[in-house]
Formats: C-alpha cells, structure tokens, sequence
C-alpha cells in the first residue's frame, strides 16, 4: 500500500463510523450571534459544545483592546519571539500571568498546544521520564515524544498505580516529570492534586500541571485546581490555553523555578514559529482581567452545570463522576451517539461527538460544554431534549 492508498484507507474507515453520512465532524459555524448561540446550515442553533466557559467571547473589553492593539500594532508579529516577535505586550502578559499564579515567572506560547510542547520538551529529554495520566490530551503525548523521554502511563486518576510506577523507576524518579490535567477534557473529572503531590515530594519527582480546562473555572480568582486546593506552591510547572476561559488563543507556562527561563533557548516549539498577533495578546490580557475578578461569572457557570448534571443523569445518562463545565454522556457504541447528536441538532442543539479511538474506553461520548452565559432556560430546554433522546434510544 502506498502513502497515498494508505490514507485512502483511514478515510474509508472514518466514513464507514458515519455510516448514515452524517458530517459530525469540523461542522461549519456559519454565523456567530453571541457566546451561546450561531447558525449551522439554516439553524439558529445553542451552543453548547464549545469552550468559552466564562461566556466571555464578545466581551467589550477584550473586543476593544483587540481593536486598539490592531490599530497600534498591526496584525501580526512576522516573527518568532526569538527573532523579531517579541513585543511588549507578550511581556506584560507574562508577567501579569505570573502575578495572577504568585509566581516569580511566566512564558507565553503561540497555542496551548505548543505551550505544553514547548515545556514539556525543554524540560526532559533522552533518558529521562515523563510519568503521565492515559487520558492526557494529546498535545501532552506530543510533547512527550518530541522530548525522547521514556513516556510511562498510569491509569487514568488511580495514585496507587502512579505508585506501583514510581516504585519501578527506582533512582530514575529524580528525573522523572509527572504531567496531570487539572480538569480532564473527555469526562470532565478532576486530577487527586493532593494525593499526587505526596507522591511527587516523597519520589523527588517534578510536576506539571495543565490548567487548560479548570483556568477561570476553579478557584476564588479562577486560577484552577491549584487554587481551590491551596497547592500553588507545589506544583513545579504550570501551563494553561487562552483559547478557552479566556476566548483568544496562546498558551503560557508559570513557575517559581528560575530555570523557567532556559526554556526560551531550547523550545524548538517556542523557538521557531511565529508569536501570537498583538491583538490576540490583548484580547487574552483584558479577559485574564475578566476572568480574576469573575467570581459571579463562576457562580452562574457552576449554577449551570450542576442543573445540566442533574438533569442529564435523572435521565438516566451514564456521566462523568462529578459536574464539571465538561459533561459528557458516555454511550456504548458510536451508532447511539451519531443517532444522538443528529437529534439534538434536529432540535438546534450542538454538541461535540467523540467517537473511538479519541474517547477512553472504546467509548463514545456526547460531550457538553456548559457556560456561565448560558440562561436557565437554555439549559432546561437542553436538559428536557436529552430526556426525550434518552427514552428513544431504550425504545430502539
Ligand atoms: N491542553 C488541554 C488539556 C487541552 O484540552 C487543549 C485543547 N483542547 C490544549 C492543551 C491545547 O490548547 P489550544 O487548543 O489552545 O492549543
């Protein structure tokens, strides 16, 4: 089979998941209308499957600011922050980055994805090791990889085998780096943070710590899991996305360690692309402004998730174990969820489908994305459309 063929066969195989042709994935959002509702096709559909946990994606600040950095600045850097795109705004925002953590240092990366390429690779290298969940996002895989460490997976949140794992490494664990996910983007869940840092101190390993789901959603000030555990000081690295709470897109990495700094100089994935466009930055650096002083904001999206948790398992829907802005209906097969996801789009609903091999388990998972401009009715509408669903796939 040649390279060509090659790929002809996995669209074959993609295409026959869909088998009744349904276009699940990469759906057109032709218009945009606020941070809950767009037109797909001809439907004025709810969003409910995207990221914006704080609603803030039109908000007048970050629009304003982006607006003003365009007009002043242009509209892109040209350069990597390395060559000629290193401008003031990316500065400010790793600094404002590492006030808002307490720490002594912040990098701002071009996506979050690259932010955890960026420092997991400049971290380790060949001949350590990275220790990590298996539901880790892939960019966390990716970056593992490109570093030539030894990746080793532990089950999903379970610490006892984390330990059995670490007891294995013997000498190895001081140059071991354990990579968890604040809130985990499949089933919504949170990381053991307590239970891991004993583990991390009494190895003598180094943690990282990716806030990219639980940044402006956990915490008094919207720091993560960090926060709401008081573990800020415990945690060696932290990376997060601007493409989510705060509706931008970059990605940063805070720490208190002064060796931060080096990663700068070896971080291909730092290194050699473009950085984020000046209007980007600012439009990240007034949400970050939004998202610490968005208590209320963050009362109203938990609000909403815990109604929409609720309601989804009154349903009698299999759920992650615990509400999150992430719920998702975990079903056996893909043929239920594409019959699901059709249907809630009949009824001007859209989610995310996540189908094998994406979904652990060989699952398949209807995912939601709940978020603080969400109303109340919106999601008891979505709620009574998930009990009607419900009964029809029993019935089937
Ligand atoms: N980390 C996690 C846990 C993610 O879910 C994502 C994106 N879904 C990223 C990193 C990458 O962020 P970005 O899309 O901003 O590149």
């Amino acid at each position: 089979m040649n390279l060509l063929e090659k790929l002809d066969a996995v669209a074959a195989a993609r295409i026959a998941m869909l088998p009744e042709g349904i276009g699940a994935f990469g759906v057109p959002i032709e218009e945009v209308y606020s941070a809950t509702e767009a037109r797909i096709g001809d439907r004025r559909v709810l969003l409910l499957g995207t990221n914006n946990y704080l609603g803030l994606s039109f908000a007048p600040e970050c629009i304003e600011a982006a607006h003003h950095a365009l007009d002043a600045e242009g509209t892109g850097t040209t350069g990597s922050r390395m060559a000629n795109g290193s401008y003031q705004g990316h500065r400010a925002l790793e600094q404002e980055f590492a006030d808002f953590y307490g720490c002594s240092a912040g990098i701002v990366f071009t996506t979050g994805y690259q932010a955890n390429l960026g420092t997991i690779s400049g971290l380790v290298g060949h001949g350590d090791t990275v220790l990590i969940d298996s539901d880790s996002h892939a960019s966390i895989y990716d970056g593992c990889i490109l570093s030539g460490a030894e990746i080793i997976r532990f089950k999903h949140n379970d610490t006892v085998d984390m330990e059995k794992r670490l007891r294995r490494l013997g000498d190895r664990t001081e140059s071991t780096l354990i990579i968890i996910e604040g809130i985990y983007s499949m089933l919504g869940d949170q990381a053991p943070l307590a239970e891991i840092v004993n583990l991390k101190n009494k190895y003598s390993c180094t943690l990282l710590l990716d806030e990219a789901h639980s940044l402006g959603v956990l915490g008094e000030t919207g720091q993560g899991l960090v926060e709401i555990t008081g573990l800020q000081k415990e945690v060696d690295f932290i990376t997060g996305t601007f493409s989510k709470s705060l509706c931008s897109i970059g990605g940063f990495c805070v720490s208190n360690h002064s060796q931060l700094d080096q990663l700068r100089y070896v971080s291909h994935p730092y290194i050699f692309t473009a950085s984020p466009s000046p209007a980007t930055i600012a439009s990240a650096r007034a949400a970050l402004v939004l998202l610490r002083e968005g208590k209320d904001l963050r009362k109203k999206l938990w609000q909403n998730c815990t109604q929409l948790y609720a309601y989804l398992n009154e349903a009698g829907y299999k759920l992650g174990p615990e509400p999150s802005p992430i719920i998702a209906a975990v079903l056996d097969n893909p043929k239920q969820a594409l019959r699901i996801w059709q249907s809630l789009l009949e009824n001007n609903i859209y989610v995310n489908l996540i189908l094998p091999p994406a979904a652990p388990d060989g699952k398949s998972l209807i995912r939601c994305s709940v978020n603080a401009a969400h109303t109340t009715e919106q999601i008891t509408y979505v709620g009574d459309i998930f009990s009607k669903l419900q009964d029809q796939i029993i019935e089937k």
